[in-house]
Parts: C-alpha cells; structure tokens; sequence
C-alpha cells in the first residue's frame, strides 16, 4: 500500500505536471522546474506535506535565484503564503489527509532564516550589524568607514 506521503506525491505531480518532483536528501526548489523532496523522513506527514509545498510555493511564484539575503527571506516568506495559499484551494486535502496549514511550522522555518541572516550580517571584527549591498556584498558602517 502507497504511504500518505506518496499518495501526496503522485497527486502533485497529477495537478502540477509543468514541475518535476524528485526524491531527494532535502526540500529544495530548484529553478526553472524541479521540486525536490525528502523521500525517507521522520517527518510527520503533516510536516512533510507542508515543506512539500512551500517547494512548490517557490515554484508558482517563480523564484529563481536572490542577490542579497533579505531578498530570499522574502522569497521564503512568499513561498510559505503559497502553500498557505494551495490548501485553501484544495479543501479535499482536509478530508483526505486531514491537511492543515501551519503558521509555526512556517514561522519556525522563517525563523531558523532570521537567525542565519543575523548571524551572517555580523561584523567579524567589531560584531555590528553590518548591511548588503545590491551586489551581494556585506560592508561594516563601523570597520569601513
Ligand atoms: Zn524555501
Ligand atoms: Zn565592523
């Protein structure tokens, strides 16, 4: 018998043929058509089918790629709100998998980018906050001045 997880699956790739869904290590989306997702996991289903189709979120808003690291937490913000999105538009996934969306899920995901974000933009040598440029560089208010 087919797990919920797979049965989710083939339902997705039913409804969104224009993507290819791969078995993977990890959730990625990878432009300009592949949705991979972690095939062995200890995931919930919940959980499973949720990070699912926040790749999938990613694809219908048509992220490619992202300059500077604000921009991808906005891309990640946009595709939790298409997944949010997708499961007001398939009720029948209440009654089939008793889907839900969840905000701390998402917000736990979210999250875990704000940290890194943080983290990312600190200044090595004087520990402020240090901003990116639209090329993609960090530069220090303090150390550049
Ligand atoms: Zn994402
Ligand atoms: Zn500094």
């Amino acid at each position: 018998m087919a797990s919920p997880d797979d049965e989710f699956i083939a339902e997705l790739k039913s409804e969104f043929g224009q993507f290819n869904f791969i078995p993977s290590t990890r959730f990625k989306w990878k432009a300009p058509n592949s949705i991979f997702y972690e095939a062995k996991t200890d995931y919930s289903f919940e959980d499973f089918a949720l990070l699912t189709l926040h790749e999938l979120g990613h694809a219908l808003s048509n992220h490619k790629g992202y300059k500077t690291d604000v921009e991808r937490l906005k891309m990640e913000s946009e595709a939790w709100q298409r997944a949010k999105q997708l499961i007001k538009e398939h009720p029948a996934w209440q009654d089939r998998y008793r889907l839900f969306y969840n905000e701390n899920l998402a917000e736990t995901e979210l999250d875990s980018y704000r940290d890194w974000l943080h983290q990312k933009s600190k200044c090595k040598k004087c520990g402020l906050t240090r901003y990116q440029t639209a090329d993609g560089v960090y530069h220090c208010p303090n150390c550049e001045l």
